[in-house]
Protein backbone atom coordinates (compact mmCIF):
# COMPACT_ATOMS: atom_id res chain seq x y z
CA UNK A 1 0.00 0.00 0.00
CA UNK A 2 1.44 2.63 -1.02
CA UNK A 3 1.55 6.18 1.91
CA UNK A 4 -0.79 9.09 1.10
CA UNK A 5 -1.66 10.65 4.27
CA UNK A 6 1.21 11.30 7.01
CA UNK A 7 0.52 12.32 11.07
CA UNK A 8 3.13 13.81 12.55
CA UNK A 9 2.62 13.91 16.26
CA UNK A 10 4.28 16.96 18.28
CA UNK A 11 4.37 19.83 16.25
CA UNK A 12 7.75 21.52 18.03
CA UNK A 13 11.46 21.71 16.51
CA UNK A 14 11.13 18.50 14.89
CA UNK A 15 7.74 18.10 13.91
CA UNK A 16 6.50 21.25 12.15
CA UNK A 17 9.87 20.64 10.07
CA UNK A 18 8.91 16.78 9.33
CA UNK A 19 5.23 17.85 8.80
CA UNK A 20 6.93 20.74 5.96
CA UNK A 21 8.99 18.35 3.92
CA UNK A 22 6.49 15.77 3.64
CA UNK A 23 3.92 18.17 2.54
CA UNK A 24 6.84 19.73 0.30
CA UNK A 25 6.77 15.85 -1.46
CA UNK A 26 2.84 16.11 -2.00
CA UNK A 27 1.79 13.71 1.22
CA UNK A 28 -1.41 14.74 3.05
CA UNK A 29 -0.45 15.88 6.73
CA UNK A 30 -1.88 16.33 9.69
CA UNK A 31 -0.16 17.59 12.03
CA UNK A 32 -0.80 17.53 15.84
CA UNK A 33 0.05 18.50 19.30
CA UNK A 34 -1.67 19.12 22.92
CA UNK A 35 -2.55 22.46 22.66
CA UNK A 36 -3.86 24.99 20.05
CA UNK A 37 -1.13 27.45 20.79
CA UNK A 38 1.47 24.48 19.95
CA UNK A 39 -0.22 23.67 17.09
CA UNK A 40 -0.71 27.15 15.69
CA UNK A 41 3.02 28.02 16.52
CA UNK A 42 3.94 25.22 14.04
CA UNK A 43 1.71 26.09 11.36
CA UNK A 44 3.31 29.22 11.74
CA UNK A 45 7.04 27.80 11.42
CA UNK A 46 6.14 26.07 8.47
CA UNK A 47 4.88 29.24 6.76
CA UNK A 48 7.77 30.88 8.01
CA UNK A 49 10.29 28.60 6.35
CA UNK A 50 8.58 28.18 3.07
CA UNK A 51 8.25 32.12 3.06
CA UNK A 52 11.82 31.94 3.59
CA UNK A 53 12.26 29.72 1.14
CA UNK A 54 10.23 32.12 -1.73
CA UNK A 55 13.08 34.82 -1.02
CA UNK A 56 15.59 32.74 -1.28
CA UNK A 57 14.01 31.59 -5.05
CA UNK A 58 14.30 27.76 -3.22
CA UNK A 59 10.36 27.40 -3.24
CA UNK A 60 7.87 29.33 -6.07
CA UNK A 61 4.98 30.97 -4.30
CA UNK A 62 2.68 28.53 -6.14
CA UNK A 63 4.80 25.43 -4.09
CA UNK A 64 3.94 27.41 -0.93
CA UNK A 65 0.86 27.66 -1.26
CA UNK A 66 0.16 24.11 -2.84
CA UNK A 67 2.19 22.75 0.70
CA UNK A 68 0.24 25.00 3.00
CA UNK A 69 -3.24 23.19 1.52
CA UNK A 70 -1.96 20.18 2.43
CA UNK A 71 -1.07 20.89 5.88
CA UNK A 72 -3.81 20.86 8.49
CA UNK A 73 -3.37 21.46 12.58
CA UNK A 74 -5.19 19.54 14.77
CA UNK A 75 -5.05 18.89 18.63
CA UNK A 76 -7.19 16.02 18.28
CA UNK A 77 -4.81 12.47 18.46
CA UNK A 78 -7.91 10.80 16.80
CA UNK A 79 -8.57 13.09 14.34
CA UNK A 80 -4.48 13.26 13.10
CA UNK A 81 -3.75 9.45 13.31
CA UNK A 82 -7.05 7.48 12.40
CA UNK A 83 -6.86 8.13 8.82
CA UNK A 84 -3.17 8.41 8.60
CA UNK A 85 -1.44 5.75 6.61
CA UNK A 86 2.16 6.80 8.38
CA UNK A 87 2.37 8.47 11.81
CA UNK A 88 5.36 9.80 12.22
CA UNK A 89 6.15 10.78 16.26
CA UNK A 90 8.27 13.78 17.51
CA UNK A 91 7.25 14.21 21.01
CA UNK A 92 9.53 14.85 23.86
CA UNK A 93 12.42 12.52 24.45
CA UNK A 94 10.55 10.56 27.46
CA UNK A 95 10.11 6.45 27.22
CA UNK A 96 6.92 6.85 29.21
CA UNK A 97 5.50 9.46 27.02
CA UNK A 98 6.20 7.78 23.92
CA UNK A 99 4.94 4.59 24.88
CA UNK A 100 1.80 6.30 26.29
CA UNK A 101 1.16 7.82 22.83
CA UNK A 102 1.73 4.83 21.33
CA UNK A 103 -0.47 2.77 23.06
CA UNK A 104 -3.29 5.18 22.22
CA UNK A 105 -2.47 4.81 18.55
CA UNK A 106 -2.29 1.08 18.99
CA UNK A 107 -5.98 1.30 20.52
CA UNK A 108 -7.19 3.67 17.59
CA UNK A 109 -10.13 1.14 16.08
CA UNK A 110 -9.23 0.28 12.82
CA UNK A 111 -5.56 1.49 12.91
CA UNK A 112 -3.26 -0.02 9.94
CA UNK A 113 -1.11 2.74 10.10
CA UNK A 114 3.05 2.49 10.01
CA UNK A 115 3.94 3.90 13.65
CA UNK A 116 6.97 6.03 13.31
CA UNK A 117 9.49 7.40 16.05
CA UNK A 118 12.03 10.11 15.54
CA UNK A 119 13.36 9.73 19.06
CA UNK A 120 17.13 10.17 18.81
CA UNK A 121 18.32 7.80 21.50
CA UNK A 122 15.30 5.54 22.73
CA UNK A 123 15.34 1.58 22.14
CA UNK A 124 12.86 1.13 19.30
CA UNK A 125 12.04 -2.30 20.55
CA UNK A 126 11.00 -0.85 23.82
CA UNK A 127 8.35 1.73 22.57
CA UNK A 128 7.17 -1.06 19.73
CA UNK A 129 6.63 -2.92 23.15
CA UNK A 130 3.26 -0.65 23.99
CA UNK A 131 1.37 -1.92 20.75
CA UNK A 132 -0.26 -4.83 19.21
CA UNK A 133 1.32 -4.99 15.80
CA UNK A 134 5.02 -4.59 16.30
CA UNK A 135 6.00 -5.10 12.56
CA UNK A 136 4.15 -2.41 11.81
CA UNK A 137 6.69 -0.11 14.04
CA UNK A 138 9.86 1.50 12.88
CA UNK A 139 12.21 4.55 13.63
CA UNK A 140 12.84 7.42 11.13
CA UNK A 141 15.22 9.56 13.08
CA UNK A 142 14.89 12.94 11.58
CA UNK A 143 18.21 16.11 11.71
CA UNK A 144 17.39 19.75 12.54
CA UNK A 145 16.35 21.32 10.76
CA UNK A 146 14.59 18.99 8.85
CA UNK A 147 13.97 20.53 5.51
CA UNK A 148 17.42 21.16 5.46
CA UNK A 149 19.20 18.10 6.75
CA UNK A 150 19.64 15.25 3.78
CA UNK A 151 20.03 11.93 6.42
CA UNK A 152 16.72 9.61 8.12
CA UNK A 153 18.43 6.69 9.56
CA UNK A 154 15.83 4.04 9.54
CA UNK A 155 16.00 1.86 12.33
CA UNK A 156 14.57 -1.36 12.25
CA UNK A 157 13.60 -3.00 15.31
CA UNK A 158 13.66 -6.89 15.96
CA UNK A 159 9.95 -7.17 14.78
CA UNK A 160 9.66 -4.29 12.11
CA UNK A 161 8.27 -6.44 8.93
CA UNK A 162 9.68 -5.61 5.26
CA UNK A 163 7.15 -4.34 4.30
CA UNK A 164 7.32 -1.41 6.94
CA UNK A 165 10.77 -0.95 6.13
CA UNK A 166 10.44 -0.75 2.58
CA UNK A 167 7.40 1.62 2.99
CA UNK A 168 9.34 3.74 5.06
CA UNK A 169 12.63 3.54 2.88
CA UNK A 170 9.97 4.67 -0.25
CA UNK A 171 8.78 7.84 1.97
CA UNK A 172 12.02 8.93 2.88
CA UNK A 173 12.95 8.93 -0.84
CA UNK A 174 9.52 10.69 -2.31
CA UNK A 175 10.86 13.53 0.25
CA UNK A 176 14.10 13.98 -1.70
CA UNK A 177 16.23 12.69 1.42
CA UNK A 178 18.70 10.06 1.62
CA UNK A 179 18.05 7.12 4.22
CA UNK A 180 20.15 4.67 6.23
CA UNK A 181 19.24 1.50 7.10
CA UNK A 182 20.28 0.63 10.83
CA UNK A 183 19.45 -2.37 13.49
CA UNK A 184 18.19 -0.67 16.69
CA UNK A 185 20.93 -0.83 19.13
CA UNK A 186 22.17 2.02 21.46
CA UNK A 187 23.30 5.37 19.78
CA UNK A 188 22.02 4.22 16.39
CA UNK A 189 24.46 5.08 13.57
CA UNK A 190 24.87 8.78 13.69
CA UNK A 191 25.18 9.59 17.29
CA UNK A 192 27.55 6.26 17.67
CA UNK A 193 29.55 7.71 15.49
CA UNK A 194 29.42 11.69 16.06
CA UNK A 195 29.80 10.91 20.02
CA UNK A 196 33.13 8.92 19.57
CA UNK A 197 34.75 11.31 18.11
CA UNK A 198 33.21 13.98 19.99
CA UNK A 199 34.80 11.96 23.50
CA UNK A 200 37.82 11.53 21.72
CA UNK A 201 38.53 15.15 21.04
CA UNK A 202 37.92 16.33 24.60
CA UNK A 203 40.24 13.60 26.09
CA UNK A 204 42.77 15.13 23.56
CA UNK A 205 42.27 18.69 24.45
CA UNK A 206 42.59 17.45 28.24
CA UNK A 207 45.95 16.07 27.71
CA UNK A 208 47.39 18.72 25.66
CA UNK A 209 47.75 17.00 22.22
CA UNK A 210 46.59 20.10 20.90
CA UNK A 211 44.15 23.16 21.24
CA UNK A 212 40.76 23.30 20.48
CA UNK A 213 40.92 25.43 17.84
CA UNK A 214 43.31 23.18 16.01
CA UNK A 215 41.88 19.59 17.00
CA UNK A 216 38.67 21.39 15.43
CA UNK A 217 41.02 22.02 12.03
CA UNK A 218 42.41 19.00 11.72
CA UNK A 219 38.94 17.23 11.26
CA UNK A 220 37.57 20.34 9.06
CA UNK A 221 41.07 20.22 7.22
CA UNK A 222 42.11 17.21 7.18
CA UNK A 223 38.86 15.03 7.30
CA UNK A 224 36.35 17.92 5.08
CA UNK A 225 33.91 17.43 8.32
CA UNK A 226 31.96 20.89 8.01
CA UNK A 227 32.26 21.61 11.39
CA UNK A 228 35.12 20.35 14.26
CA UNK A 229 33.95 18.34 16.96
CA UNK A 230 34.57 20.40 20.13
CA UNK A 231 32.56 23.36 18.13
CA UNK A 232 29.91 20.58 17.14
CA UNK A 233 29.36 19.91 20.99
CA UNK A 234 29.14 23.52 21.89
CA UNK A 235 26.34 23.57 19.12
CA UNK A 236 24.57 20.41 20.60
CA UNK A 237 25.13 21.62 24.62
CA UNK A 238 27.92 19.80 26.52
CA UNK A 239 25.23 18.79 29.08
CA UNK A 240 23.04 16.96 26.33
CA UNK A 241 26.28 15.29 25.31
CA UNK A 242 27.59 14.12 28.77
CA UNK A 243 23.89 12.43 28.75
CA UNK A 244 24.03 10.10 25.64
CA UNK A 245 28.06 9.58 26.71
CA UNK A 246 26.61 8.35 29.86
CA UNK A 247 24.05 6.60 28.26
CA UNK A 248 26.36 4.84 25.40
CA UNK A 249 28.63 3.68 28.34
CA UNK A 250 26.14 2.11 30.15
CA UNK A 251 24.64 0.28 26.98
CA UNK A 252 27.93 -0.54 25.14
CA UNK A 253 30.24 -1.20 27.64
CA UNK A 254 33.19 0.03 26.14
CA UNK A 255 35.61 3.32 27.29
CA UNK A 256 35.19 4.62 24.01
CA UNK A 257 32.31 6.14 25.61
CA UNK A 258 33.39 6.75 29.15
CA UNK A 259 33.04 10.87 30.07
CA UNK A 260 36.10 12.21 29.86
CA UNK A 261 37.00 14.65 32.88
CA UNK A 262 37.14 17.77 31.03
CA UNK A 263 33.53 17.17 30.19
CA UNK A 264 31.88 16.93 33.73
CA UNK A 265 33.95 19.33 35.11
CA UNK A 266 32.94 21.65 32.35
CA UNK A 267 29.01 20.93 32.71
CA UNK A 268 29.69 20.69 36.67
CA UNK A 269 30.95 24.38 36.38
CA UNK A 270 27.62 25.30 34.05
CA UNK A 271 29.60 25.71 30.18
CA UNK A 272 26.78 23.81 28.47
CA UNK A 273 28.56 25.64 24.83
CA UNK A 274 26.95 27.75 22.84
CA UNK A 275 23.41 28.24 24.71
CA UNK A 276 25.62 29.34 28.16
CA UNK A 277 27.90 31.42 26.47
CA UNK A 278 31.27 29.20 27.00
CA UNK A 279 31.78 25.88 26.15
CA UNK A 280 35.42 24.82 24.26
CA UNK A 281 34.53 28.47 23.08
CA UNK A 282 33.44 31.51 23.99
CA UNK A 283 30.03 32.80 22.47
P1 LIG B 1 10.25 19.89 21.16
O1 LIG B 1 10.22 19.99 22.63
O2 LIG B 1 10.68 21.05 20.34
O3 LIG B 1 8.81 19.46 20.63
C1 LIG B 1 8.06 18.43 21.20
C2 LIG B 1 6.58 18.77 21.01
O4 LIG B 1 5.81 17.63 21.37
C3 LIG B 1 6.10 19.93 21.88
O5 LIG B 1 5.46 20.89 21.07
C4 LIG B 1 5.14 19.26 22.86
O6 LIG B 1 4.04 20.10 23.22
C5 LIG B 1 4.67 18.07 22.06
N1 LIG B 1 4.16 16.96 22.87
C6 LIG B 1 4.64 16.49 24.03
N2 LIG B 1 3.90 15.45 24.43
C7 LIG B 1 2.95 15.25 23.48
C8 LIG B 1 1.89 14.30 23.31
N3 LIG B 1 1.67 13.34 24.19
N4 LIG B 1 1.11 14.40 22.21
C9 LIG B 1 1.30 15.38 21.29
N5 LIG B 1 2.30 16.28 21.39
C10 LIG B 1 3.11 16.22 22.47
O7 LIG B 1 11.15 18.59 20.85
P2 LIG B 1 11.96 18.25 19.51
O8 LIG B 1 13.32 18.82 19.61
O9 LIG B 1 11.11 18.54 18.34
O10 LIG B 1 12.14 16.67 19.69
C11 LIG B 1 11.09 15.79 19.38
C12 LIG B 1 11.69 14.39 19.20
O11 LIG B 1 12.64 14.42 18.14
C13 LIG B 1 12.43 13.85 20.41
O12 LIG B 1 12.23 12.46 20.50
C14 LIG B 1 13.89 14.17 20.09
O13 LIG B 1 14.80 13.31 20.73
C15 LIG B 1 13.90 13.93 18.60
N6 LIG B 1 14.95 14.63 17.85
C16 LIG B 1 15.28 15.92 18.13
C17 LIG B 1 16.27 16.56 17.37
C18 LIG B 1 16.65 18.00 17.64
O14 LIG B 1 17.72 18.42 17.19
N7 LIG B 1 15.83 18.78 18.32
C19 LIG B 1 16.91 15.88 16.33
C20 LIG B 1 16.51 14.56 16.04
C21 LIG B 1 15.54 13.94 16.81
Amino acid sequence: MAIQTIAVIGAGTMGHGIAQIAAQAGFNVALHDTGEALVGRGLSNIRNNLAKGVERGKVTEAEMRETLARVRGTVDLLDAAGGADLVVEAIIEKLDAKLELFASLSNIRGQTAILATNTSSLSIELIAAAVEHPDRVIGMHFFNPPHLMKLVEVIRAPETSDQTLTAVLDVVARMGKEAITVRDSPGFATSRLGVAIGLEAMRMLQEGVASAEDIDKAMVLGYNHPMGPLRLTDLVGLDIRLNIAEYLHEKLATDVFKPPEILKRMVEEGKLGKKSGEGFYKW
